[in-house]
Protein backbone atom coordinates (compact mmCIF):
# COMPACT_ATOMS: atom_id res chain seq x y z
CA UNK A 1 0.00 0.00 0.00
CA UNK A 2 1.66 3.57 -1.22
CA UNK A 3 1.36 6.13 1.77
CA UNK A 4 -1.39 7.73 0.01
CA UNK A 5 -3.56 4.84 -0.31
CA UNK A 6 -2.61 4.58 3.62
CA UNK A 7 -4.19 8.34 3.99
CA UNK A 8 -7.18 7.07 2.40
CA UNK A 9 -7.85 4.29 4.23
CA UNK A 10 -7.07 5.94 7.19
CA UNK A 11 -9.44 9.04 6.28
CA UNK A 12 -12.08 6.37 5.45
CA UNK A 13 -12.03 4.68 9.08
CA UNK A 14 -11.73 8.37 11.03
CA UNK A 15 -13.11 11.00 8.97
CA UNK A 16 -16.44 9.95 7.44
CA UNK A 17 -19.11 12.48 6.92
CA UNK A 18 -22.61 12.74 6.87
CA UNK A 19 -24.33 15.12 3.28
CA UNK A 20 -25.05 17.92 5.60
CA UNK A 21 -21.36 18.13 7.82
CA UNK A 22 -18.36 20.20 6.56
CA UNK A 23 -15.16 20.56 5.86
CA UNK A 24 -12.49 23.58 5.28
CA UNK A 25 -10.80 23.51 2.20
CA UNK A 26 -9.73 26.19 -0.83
CA UNK A 27 -7.99 25.33 -3.68
CA UNK A 28 -5.48 27.60 -4.43
CA UNK A 29 -5.22 26.32 -7.66
CA UNK A 30 -1.73 25.43 -7.96
CA UNK A 31 -1.88 21.80 -10.16
CA UNK A 32 0.03 19.56 -7.43
CA UNK A 33 -2.33 16.86 -7.27
CA UNK A 34 -2.36 16.24 -11.66
CA UNK A 35 1.36 15.75 -10.63
CA UNK A 36 2.90 12.36 -9.26
CA UNK A 37 -0.16 10.43 -9.43
CA UNK A 38 -0.38 6.81 -10.71
CA UNK A 39 -3.67 6.70 -9.20
CA UNK A 40 -6.32 8.34 -10.99
CA UNK A 41 -8.89 5.49 -11.74
CA UNK A 42 -11.39 6.00 -14.25
CA UNK A 43 -15.19 4.25 -14.11
CA UNK A 44 -17.11 3.22 -17.68
CA UNK A 45 -18.85 7.22 -17.28
CA UNK A 46 -15.41 9.04 -16.82
CA UNK A 47 -14.04 7.39 -20.01
CA UNK A 48 -17.42 8.14 -21.79
CA UNK A 49 -17.05 11.52 -20.59
CA UNK A 50 -13.05 11.83 -21.76
CA UNK A 51 -14.24 10.58 -25.12
CA UNK A 52 -17.05 13.06 -25.35
CA UNK A 53 -15.13 15.95 -24.54
CA UNK A 54 -12.30 15.40 -26.92
CA UNK A 55 -13.96 14.17 -29.38
CA UNK A 56 -13.20 10.90 -29.86
CA UNK A 57 -14.23 7.27 -29.00
CA UNK A 58 -13.76 5.38 -25.63
CA UNK A 59 -11.83 2.82 -27.28
CA UNK A 60 -9.07 5.44 -27.95
CA UNK A 61 -9.38 6.89 -24.79
CA UNK A 62 -7.94 3.61 -22.91
CA UNK A 63 -5.52 2.99 -26.08
CA UNK A 64 -3.95 6.74 -25.43
CA UNK A 65 -4.70 7.98 -22.03
CA UNK A 66 -5.43 4.53 -19.91
CA UNK A 67 -3.68 1.70 -18.41
CA UNK A 68 -5.56 -1.52 -17.64
CA UNK A 69 -4.49 -3.77 -15.12
CA UNK A 70 -6.32 -6.20 -12.78
CA UNK A 71 -7.19 -5.35 -9.50
CA UNK A 72 -5.23 -7.05 -6.74
CA UNK A 73 -7.88 -8.25 -4.81
CA UNK A 74 -10.93 -7.62 -6.71
CA UNK A 75 -9.61 -8.97 -10.04
CA UNK A 76 -11.62 -6.86 -12.12
CA UNK A 77 -10.02 -5.16 -14.78
CA UNK A 78 -9.55 -1.39 -13.84
CA UNK A 79 -8.39 1.25 -16.08
CA UNK A 80 -6.37 4.44 -14.86
CA UNK A 81 -4.86 7.14 -15.92
CA UNK A 82 -1.36 6.46 -17.50
CA UNK A 83 1.16 9.68 -16.48
CA UNK A 84 3.35 11.17 -18.62
CA UNK A 85 6.77 12.73 -18.05
CA UNK A 86 9.91 12.59 -15.92
CA UNK A 87 7.12 14.15 -12.68
CA UNK A 88 4.27 11.33 -13.93
CA UNK A 89 2.09 13.95 -14.60
CA UNK A 90 -1.70 13.79 -15.62
CA UNK A 91 -1.94 13.62 -19.46
CA UNK A 92 -4.87 16.55 -19.53
CA UNK A 93 -2.82 19.17 -17.08
CA UNK A 94 -1.42 21.82 -19.58
CA UNK A 95 0.05 25.32 -17.83
CA UNK A 96 -1.01 24.06 -14.75
CA UNK A 97 -4.94 23.73 -15.98
CA UNK A 98 -7.00 20.86 -16.41
CA UNK A 99 -7.94 20.76 -19.93
CA UNK A 100 -10.44 18.27 -19.51
CA UNK A 101 -12.23 20.22 -16.60
CA UNK A 102 -15.90 20.38 -17.21
CA UNK A 103 -16.04 16.48 -17.43
CA UNK A 104 -13.14 15.60 -15.23
CA UNK A 105 -12.81 12.11 -13.96
CA UNK A 106 -14.56 11.11 -10.53
CA UNK A 107 -12.17 11.42 -8.33
CA UNK A 108 -10.34 14.54 -9.09
CA UNK A 109 -14.06 16.66 -8.89
CA UNK A 110 -14.63 15.12 -5.81
CA UNK A 111 -11.02 15.25 -4.64
CA UNK A 112 -10.43 15.83 -1.63
CA UNK A 113 -13.54 13.97 -0.20
CA UNK A 114 -13.54 10.45 -1.37
CA UNK A 115 -16.81 7.94 -1.73
CA UNK A 116 -16.41 4.55 -0.66
CA UNK A 117 -18.96 1.83 0.17
CA UNK A 118 -19.25 -0.20 3.70
CA UNK A 119 -21.43 -2.98 4.21
CA UNK A 120 -21.33 -4.38 7.74
CA UNK A 121 -22.59 -7.84 7.82
CA UNK A 122 -23.02 -10.83 4.41
CA UNK A 123 -22.33 -9.15 0.76
CA UNK A 124 -25.62 -7.58 -0.56
CA UNK A 125 -26.82 -8.94 -3.84
CA UNK A 126 -26.90 -4.60 -4.59
CA UNK A 127 -25.20 -1.83 -3.44
CA UNK A 128 -27.75 0.25 -1.90
CA UNK A 129 -27.32 4.28 -0.81
CA UNK A 130 -27.01 3.46 2.44
CA UNK A 131 -23.69 1.79 1.93
CA UNK A 132 -22.14 4.87 0.51
CA UNK A 133 -19.98 6.91 2.80
CA UNK A 134 -18.36 9.92 1.81
CA UNK A 135 -15.12 10.88 3.56
CA UNK A 136 -12.44 14.17 4.11
CA UNK A 137 -8.77 13.67 3.11
CA UNK A 138 -7.06 16.25 4.37
CA UNK A 139 -4.54 16.89 0.96
CA UNK A 140 -2.15 19.31 2.62
CA UNK A 141 -2.72 21.63 -0.03
CA UNK A 142 -4.99 24.92 -0.73
CA UNK A 143 -5.93 26.53 2.25
CA UNK A 144 -8.71 26.24 4.86
CA UNK A 145 -10.23 29.58 4.25
CA UNK A 146 -14.08 28.30 2.57
CA UNK A 147 -16.14 26.04 4.72
CA UNK A 148 -18.12 23.34 2.20
CA UNK A 149 -21.02 20.54 3.42
CA UNK A 150 -20.69 17.31 1.22
CA UNK A 151 -23.98 18.13 -0.86
CA UNK A 152 -22.51 22.00 -1.38
CA UNK A 153 -19.46 19.68 -3.06
CA UNK A 154 -21.02 17.47 -4.65
CA UNK A 155 -23.26 20.04 -6.31
CA UNK A 156 -20.07 21.75 -7.05
CA UNK A 157 -18.89 18.70 -8.49
CA UNK A 158 -21.71 18.29 -10.60
CA UNK A 159 -22.39 15.14 -8.94
CA UNK A 160 -25.55 13.50 -7.36
CA UNK A 161 -25.32 12.55 -4.00
CA UNK A 162 -28.06 9.45 -4.96
CA UNK A 163 -25.91 8.28 -7.71
CA UNK A 164 -27.20 5.84 -9.54
CA UNK A 165 -24.43 5.47 -12.21
CA UNK A 166 -22.28 4.72 -8.90
CA UNK A 167 -24.53 2.34 -7.23
CA UNK A 168 -24.87 0.07 -10.14
CA UNK A 169 -21.50 0.30 -11.18
CA UNK A 170 -20.01 -1.37 -7.86
CA UNK A 171 -22.96 -3.70 -8.40
CA UNK A 172 -21.63 -4.82 -10.84
CA UNK A 173 -18.07 -4.91 -10.40
CA UNK A 174 -19.07 -6.64 -7.02
CA UNK A 175 -20.75 -9.59 -8.94
CA UNK A 176 -17.86 -9.59 -11.57
CA UNK A 177 -15.25 -9.43 -8.40
CA UNK A 178 -17.19 -12.52 -7.29
CA UNK A 179 -17.22 -14.60 -10.25
CA UNK A 180 -13.36 -14.15 -11.81
CA UNK A 181 -12.29 -14.82 -8.37
CA UNK A 182 -13.73 -18.42 -8.59
CA UNK A 183 -13.18 -18.74 -12.01
CA UNK A 184 -9.37 -17.65 -11.98
CA UNK A 185 -8.96 -21.19 -9.80
CA UNK A 186 -10.41 -23.39 -12.14
CA UNK A 187 -9.60 -22.16 -15.82
CA UNK A 188 -6.59 -22.14 -17.92
CA UNK A 189 -4.57 -19.19 -17.89
CA UNK A 190 -5.38 -18.47 -21.53
CA UNK A 191 -9.18 -18.86 -20.79
CA UNK A 192 -8.64 -16.55 -17.80
CA UNK A 193 -7.47 -13.98 -20.12
CA UNK A 194 -9.84 -14.04 -22.96
CA UNK A 195 -12.75 -13.88 -19.87
CA UNK A 196 -11.04 -10.45 -18.27
CA UNK A 197 -11.00 -9.21 -22.61
CA UNK A 198 -14.93 -9.65 -22.50
CA UNK A 199 -15.63 -8.55 -18.96
CA UNK A 200 -13.36 -5.35 -20.03
CA UNK A 201 -14.77 -4.61 -23.02
CA UNK A 202 -18.53 -5.11 -21.85
CA UNK A 203 -17.40 -2.62 -18.86
CA UNK A 204 -15.60 -0.31 -20.29
CA UNK A 205 -15.67 0.09 -24.22
CA UNK A 206 -17.70 0.94 -27.60
CA UNK A 207 -20.34 3.52 -25.95
CA UNK A 208 -21.86 5.47 -28.39
CA UNK A 209 -21.09 8.89 -27.25
CA UNK A 210 -23.62 10.67 -29.28
CA UNK A 211 -26.47 8.51 -26.65
CA UNK A 212 -27.10 9.45 -23.26
CA UNK A 213 -24.94 6.61 -21.30
CA UNK A 214 -26.60 5.53 -18.38
CA UNK A 215 -29.29 3.81 -20.60
CA UNK A 216 -26.20 2.07 -22.30
CA UNK A 217 -24.62 1.55 -19.18
CA UNK A 218 -27.80 -0.29 -17.85
CA UNK A 219 -28.24 -2.30 -20.91
CA UNK A 220 -24.71 -3.64 -20.45
CA UNK A 221 -24.99 -4.58 -16.55
CA UNK A 222 -28.02 -6.47 -17.90
CA UNK A 223 -25.71 -8.22 -20.81
CA UNK A 224 -22.79 -9.10 -17.69
CA UNK A 225 -25.28 -10.31 -15.87
CA UNK A 226 -26.82 -12.87 -18.65
CA UNK A 227 -22.78 -13.46 -19.69
CA UNK A 228 -21.88 -14.52 -16.27
CA UNK A 229 -24.53 -16.91 -15.89
CA UNK A 230 -23.78 -18.84 -18.52
CA UNK A 231 -19.73 -18.54 -17.85
CA UNK A 232 -20.76 -19.68 -14.26
CA UNK A 233 -23.24 -22.66 -16.13
CA UNK A 234 -19.95 -23.63 -18.32
CA UNK A 235 -17.53 -23.93 -15.68
CA UNK A 236 -19.68 -26.07 -13.54
CA UNK A 237 -20.71 -28.31 -16.53
CA UNK A 238 -16.87 -28.76 -17.11
CA UNK A 239 -17.51 -27.04 -20.99
CA UNK A 240 -14.74 -25.00 -20.36
CA UNK A 241 -11.11 -25.00 -18.00
S1 LIG B 1 -7.94 15.05 -15.15
FE1 LIG B 1 -7.63 17.20 -14.72
S2 LIG B 1 -7.94 17.39 -12.49
FE2 LIG B 1 -7.65 15.23 -12.94
S3 LIG B 1 -5.47 14.86 -12.62
FE3 LIG B 1 -5.78 15.32 -14.80
S4 LIG B 1 -5.43 17.50 -15.02
FE4 LIG B 1 -5.75 17.08 -12.84
S1 LIG C 1 -6.38 20.68 -4.99
FE1 LIG C 1 -4.56 21.20 -3.83
S2 LIG C 1 -2.82 20.43 -4.99
FE2 LIG C 1 -4.62 20.48 -6.35
S3 LIG C 1 -4.51 22.45 -7.38
FE3 LIG C 1 -5.80 22.76 -5.59
S4 LIG C 1 -4.41 23.44 -3.97
FE4 LIG C 1 -3.15 22.58 -5.60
Amino acid sequence: MTQREKNIYESFQNNQLGIYSSFRFRCTMCGKCCINREDILLNAKDVYHLAKILHTTCDQIVQKYGDVYLGKNSRVPIVRLQSVGTDHRCPFLQDNKCTVHDLKPTVCALFPLGRAISFEESKPDEITQDMVKFFFSDPNCGDKSQKHTVLEWMIRSKLPIEDEFFLKWQTVLMKVSDYVKTAEKQMSEENFENLNKILFFLLYLNYDIQKEFLPQFIERTEKIGKFLDKMRECLTGGKIQ
